[in-house]
């Protein structure tokens, strides 16, 4: 039997109408287990004015009132959150530790939200100019949307609704229609939590319903996390509207091992960073870049660790590494390893000949060695459990390779030389850098986000840049004269 899954317009669940859906599987077994309704313009434009509506009062509400929401919703989702793991893994298929890890995270983005009347503060300038006062405050936009990848769920999600409902915004989500489920779950928490019906809605859909939201005047920022090419569609068709839009893009993330790291950990860290859900991640490691003398060190224990990983169903508690999230995915990344092959680097193991289920859309873990940058294994985003090996001399032309890169979401330096670490940090044209953090995603109290065509507009993801997207600014100059000083004055007003 398979279920059903709808959008959440006005508190409510709404079955759509447009007959068309799309199938949702679960990974592990390969088994379709839903359909998922895909909005039309319509349906989308109904949910649009319910926002609307709700967003005119909910900009009224006070600080306080918005505070206790979030309170309210943390304290749901944090003891909810095994429930949500499961829904993530059927859904997805990722271990269930790394669906309670992306819950963990994206509920921090919540904490930091409930700080909502510090985070909305402005600034006051007593007698900026005699008798004159300059102050500043920030106010919502009204309708804003996010759309999300199938990569995280319930964490990008996060990522942005706290602080949009925080800032006074009402909320649509186009969740990825290959995990849909995890939207609801959280929209049934806010009405749980006393968020007044239409301020989180939940548009379920493709490309059509990412259109009418692009196309919608009322929608007035957009916040989008997936692939570059439709981010760069999505930061281009938005901002031509006049939106405000954030879109991030996907990445190819270099970690570097210089010679002086410790081998073992360097090794450790490669593992965890590049195959970790199974490498849908876009901060997992895809490029380890061996400096010097350290790369067949580094390569074998890498090497060594592989069969050691247990890749299974992500529901049973034994195993570190879950399925792809389609067949098809599963497929592509297989070609990636007769690609290597092709194009002349060493397969040191071949996740195809790994143990894994036979159901599913399984891969097993994947080392190539002595990958050139004309190769499609360095070119393309993979996605999945592929992770390649370059070598190079020196640490200048290493630097110089990561920076060559058209993508720069994250980047990372193994070494125990703190002056190698330092210039690294400085030198690298990249947004995240871990120093012997191999994926380092920023704490909530600050942002996330990379560069280059990792990133189409200006602002980062979440903490400070995240409120700064979700509100404007205004600036008040006020005086209260005694009217018995008052005279005309046809200068241009400056301070005195
Ligand atoms: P995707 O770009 O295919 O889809 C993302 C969202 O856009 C989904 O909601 C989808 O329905 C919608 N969409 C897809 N095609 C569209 C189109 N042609 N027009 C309009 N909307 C469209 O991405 P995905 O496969 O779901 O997620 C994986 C990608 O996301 C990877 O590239 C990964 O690097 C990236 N990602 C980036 C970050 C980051 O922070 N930079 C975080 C997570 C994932």
């Amino acid at each position: 039997m398979t279920y059903r899954i709808s959008h959440w317009i006005n508190g409510q669940h709404v079955q759509g109408t447009s007959g068309s859906t799309s199938p949702v599987f679960n990974p592990a077994t390969g088994e379709h287990i839903a359909d998922v309704d895909l909005a039309t313009e319509s349906e989308a434009n109904t949910m649009i004015a319910s926002a609307r509506a709700a967003a005119d009062s909910w900009k009224e509400s006070s600080l306080s009132q918005r505070a206790s929401v979030l309170f309210a919703f943390r304290e749901l989702l944090h003891n909810r959150s095994d429930d949500l793991a499961r829904i993530v893994t059927r859904e997805h298929g990722k271990v269930l530790s790394d669906a309670a890890g992306e819950i963990a995270r994206g509920l921090e983005n919540i904490e930091f939200a409930t700080a909502v009347p510090q985070l909305l503060k402005g600034g006051h300038s007593a007698q900026a100019s005699r008798g004159v006062d300059v102050y500043s405050s920030r106010h919502p936009l009204g309708v804003v949307a996010g759309i999300t990848p199938f990569n995280f769920p319930v964490m990008v999600p996060l990522w942005m609704c706290g602080t949009a409902i925080a800032c006074g915004n009402a909320f649509i989500l186009k969740p990825s229609e290959k995990d849909p489920s995890a939207s609801l779950f959280l929209a049934e928490l806010w009405k749980e939590a006393g968020l007044p019906d239409g301020i989180f809605s939940v548009l379920q859909g493709d490309k059509s319903a990412v259109d009418a939201l692009l196309d919608h005047k009322d929608v007035a920022a957009i916040s989008f996390v997936g692939s570059t090419p439709v981010a760069k569609y999505i930061y281009e068709s938005g901002t031509a509207r006049g939106k405000r839009v954030q879109a991030l893009g996907g990445a190819k993330n270099h970690m570097l091992v210089l010679p002086d790291a410790d081998v073992e950990m360097a090794a450790d860290a490669a593992v965890s960073a590049g195959y970790g859900a199974a490498g849908e991640r876009c901060m997992a490691v895809s490029v380890v870049v061996a400096v010097g003398d350290i790369g067949d060190a580094l390569v074998e224990a890498i090497a060594s660790r592989l069969p050691h990983l247990t890749t299974g169903p992500g529901i049973d508690p034994s195993s570190e590494m879950g399925p792809l999230i389609t067949e098809q995915h599963r497929d592509r990344v297989a070609g990636y390893i007769d690609a290597g092959a092709r194009e002349g680097a060493e397969v040191v193991v071949d996740g195809r000949d790994a143990k894994y289920p036979d159901r599913g859309f399984f891969l097993g873990a994947t080392l190539l060695d002595k990958v050139e940058p004309a190769m499609s294994v360095y070119q393309d985003e993979i996605f999945g459990p592929v992770l390649s090996v370059v070598r190079r001399e020196t640490f200048d032309e290493a630097i110089e390779l990561v920076n060559s890169n058209p993508f720069a979401n994250g980047t990372a330096i193994f070494t125990r030389d703190g002056g190698a670490a330092r210039k690294f940090e400085q030198a690298v044209e990249v947004g995240m850098v871990g120093i012997n953090v191999a994926i380092p995603v920023p704490v909530a109290y600050y942002s996330f986000g990379g560069w280059k065509a990792s990133l189409f507009g200006d602002n980062h993801m979440y903490g400070p840049e995240g409120v700064a997207f979700f509100s404007r600014g205004k600036v008040v100059t006020s005086r209260w004269p005694d009217p018995a000083t008052s005279t005309i004055d046809l200068g241009f007003p400056r301070t005195r």
